[in-house]
């Protein structure tokens, strides 16, 4: 059989701008073979693109596996609709993820279905695709090869984004051919508040590869982050008196939030006698599973978990207190009690702890002025209490530390920039092409997909749904 054509995969995101994230990619090898695999299956979450979440522009059926970056649900939401749909292969992530899968996807299921009985839809899956997926996954170790075809070996690179969360590179080899790398990085962290990570391995750097890279901070500078933020307004609304109302996702977040008030108690700054609130099911879910991993203490002096019973006496008091939520974004979990309850009261502040994507109601309250007049699930209230946005947390690195990233590689041929609102990627897709030694850089939405060969991008094909 002759070796005349050459390998290529066609790379394509699904997801426009941030949420709802899933690359298909197409490997076509020299023998004729199709080899179709995707990275990550998330929802959608942009009210936008909330109707994205009902199809794949694929066809779930003739797709060999999935590779799964981390445990966030606009990575991981829409799994069970591909079993439903009919894939039955493996999903590669690693031990971690794993592990905490299991509660991310039971819950996706409880809220989805709610909202599609609230917009009077047809559920997206049911509780038996759920069980269905999650025996499909696989753990795989940090830094160890693995085959998953005869042509395809995974690694997983270790990343701060998140407990458990991967940068997965994919090494595409064929006899006589020159070998194909694709590293995803998935959203990206070079540091995090409780584990180490390592260093990338030499023989990874070395790679002629293309890198396919997040960019939900492409336009940011770590100089823009603000470390005092959070802390002063905390502090503030203390003297004040004020209830604090905290936001959080329910991994990795909540327990972030957790520590940083715990920091505060132990320096001396936070009273110990102010009394700390942690409310939402599923992050108390995880704070379990975590409390067993060997990570630093995080619990605060003087916690709280919260059940439906306390939470209903802590919207009948005026005392100082603190109350980390989920869910992040303000629409769903506990949040969406405490929220309408405190927005028209001057003694508050709710003080929102990470990203709040357009249409939620964490981005609402920020277009809001004080004292106009907002819709909450049906409530109409106004806005007295003090509403404020913390970056301090976030779990994304900044357009610095994305080019840093980018940097360690000594053979980089493309980068492709994914996870990033539209002009977020514009402006990170400019900065990497000044500053970096690469051969080409392209932008990832469901418009075009770009074969990619041994040497980085080929050429880009349109595509029409
Ligand atoms: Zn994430
Ligand atoms: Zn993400």
């Amino acid at each position: 059989m002759g070796n005349k054509c050459k390998m290529y995969v066609d790379i394509m995101a699904c997801n426009p701008e941030v949420t709802g994230s899933c690359f298909l990619c197409v490997l076509k090898l020299p023998d004729r073979q199709t080899i179709k695999f995707i990275v990550d299956c998330g929802l959608f979450q942009e009210e936008e693109y909330f109707c994205f979440n009902n199809d794949f522009p694929f066809e779930c059926d003739n797709i060999d596996f999935m590779l799964l970056t981390h445990n966030h649900v606009d990575h991981t939401g829409r799994i069970p609709l591909l079993y439903k749909k009919g894939f039955r292969g493996k999903i590669y992530t690693s031990k971690t993820t794993k592990s905490l899968l299991p509660l991310a996807l039971n819950d996706s299921y409880k809220v989805l279905s709610e909202i599609y009985k609230r917009k009077n839809l047809k559920r997206l899956y049911e509780e038996k695709d759920v069980d269905m997926a999650l025996e499909y996954v696989e753990g795989i170790e940090f830094n160890k090869k693995t085959n998953v075809t005869p042509n395809i070996d995974i690694t997983f690179l270790e990343n701060g984004h998140l407990f458990g969360a991967a940068m997965i590179l994919v090494e595409i080899s064929y006899p006589d051919q020159q070998p194909i790398n694709l590293l995803f990085t998935g959203d990206y962290n070079n540091k995090n508040y409780f584990f180490e990570i390592g260093d990338i391995p030499k023989e990874v750097k070395d790679l002629r590869l293309s890198v396919i890279i997040e960019s939900t901070y492409g336009d940011m500078s770590v100089k823009e982050v603000n470390n005092d933020f959070f802390q002063k307004k905390v502090i503030q609304a203390v003297s004040e008196r004020k209830t604090i109302i905290l936001p959080a996702f329910s991994l990795g977040r909540s327990q972030e939030v957790l520590l940083e008030i715990k920091n505060l108690q132990d320096s001396n700054v936070l009273d110990k006698n102010i009394p700390i609130y942690f409310d939402g099911k599923l992050a108390h879910a995880y704070t379990r599973i975590l409390l067993n991993f060997e990570i630093k203490e995080f619990l605060p002096s003087n916690l709280t978990f919260v059940d439906s019973e306390i939470r209903e006496t802590l919207l009948n008091t005026e005392d100082t207190k603190i109350i980390v939520t989920t869910s992040g974004m303000g629409t769903y979990g506990p949040a969406q009690v405490y929220i309408p309850y405190f927005i028209s009261k001057k003694q508050s502040l709710i003080l929102f702890t990470g990203y709040t994507a357009d249409g939620t109601l964490g981005q609402e309250l920020k277009e809001a002025k004080q004292g106009d007049f907002v819709k909450i699930g049906g409530l109409v209230c106004k806005k007295n209490a003090d509403v404020a946005y913390c970056n301090q947390f976030s779990a994304h690195a900044k357009q610095e530390e994305l080019i840093e990233l980018l940097n360690k590689f000594n053979n980089l041929r493309s980068v492709l920039i994914n996870h990033g609102e539209k002009h977020k990627k514009q402006i990170f897709a400019e900065k990497v092409l000044e500053t970096i030694n690469v051969h080409n850089v392209a932008i990832l939405d469901r418009e075009y997909f770009f074969r990619i060969g041994s040497f980085g991008i080929i050429k880009s094909l349109s595509t029409k749904f």
